[in-house]
């Protein structure tokens, strides 16, 4: 099965592509965390991908392409994967569905976890992450268990928030129309408890 999880930035994606991982036993591939580790590691394309990030604009499509592909093209993305941040602009559904129907396959559904942009800049700045294990906290609505160290990510900011917000309306939602022909769109309210959107994203699934 290959899943899309669409959705503004903080609906939830990361946190609930963790649980589906758990649950139908395919990885999450998440460009975001693809990129922050390519820039972690100080690579040349690591530095250029950081720009953009930092800024909250959307990297170029031939690079997020690139770090997508060898991804996907990992032993345990056989037989299917859970994207999360992927694609974001129409020439990279473009890209996916090339590189699925090489391999036979095609997104079967794309789940989107409904935020209202009134909830977004509360749950961006009150996440972090345990660097350790990657895991994914919120000091309110998620809190990291006493002792367990965690991070902010640079870019989850007041200021950076409001343009990732910018460019997902401009750039990244137009490309629902793109899956919305194919009829494999379906809609999930985001706002609940972390185990509500789970049984509802559950449910849209049909798993
Ligand atoms: P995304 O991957 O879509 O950017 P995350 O999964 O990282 O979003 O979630 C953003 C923040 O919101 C995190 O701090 C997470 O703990 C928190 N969060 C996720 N789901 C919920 C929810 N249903 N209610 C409240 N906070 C949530
Ligand atoms: P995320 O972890 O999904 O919130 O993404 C963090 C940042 O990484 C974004 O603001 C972009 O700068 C970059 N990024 C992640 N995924 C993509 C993508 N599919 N296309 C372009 N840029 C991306």
């Amino acid at each position: 099965m290959d899943i899309i999880l669409f959705g503004p930035p903080g609906a939830g994606k990361g946190t609930q592509a963790k649980r589906l991982v758990e649950l139908l036993g395919i990885p999450q591939i998440s460009t975001g965390d693809l990129m922050r580790a390519e820039a972690k590691s100080g690579s040349p394309l690591g530095e250029e991908l950081q720009r953009y990030m930092s800024r909250g604009e959307l990297a170029p499509d031939s690079l997020t392409i690139e770090v997508f592909k060898a991804r996907l093209g990992q032993e345990d993305a056989k037989g299917g994967a859970i994207f999360d941040g992927f694609p974001r602009t129409t020439a990279q559904a473009e890209a996916l569905e090339a590189l699925l129907a090489e391999l036979g396959r095609r997104v079967d559904k794309v789940v989107v976890i409904d935020v209202p942009d009134s909830e977004i800049l509360g749950r961006i700045t009150g996440r972090r992450s345990d660097p350790a294990t990657g895991q994914v906290y919120h000091i309110t609505y998620n809190p990291p268990p006493p002792g367990v160290e965690v991070v902010q990510r640079k870019d989850d900011t007041e200021e950076v928030v409001a343009h990732r917000l910018a460019t997902y309306k401009a750039q990244t939602e137009p490309v629902l129309a793109y899956y919305d022909k194919k009829g494999v769109v379906v809609r999930v309210d985001g706002v609940g408890s972390l185990d509500e959107v789970t049984e509802r994203i559950k449910a849209a699934l049909g798993v």
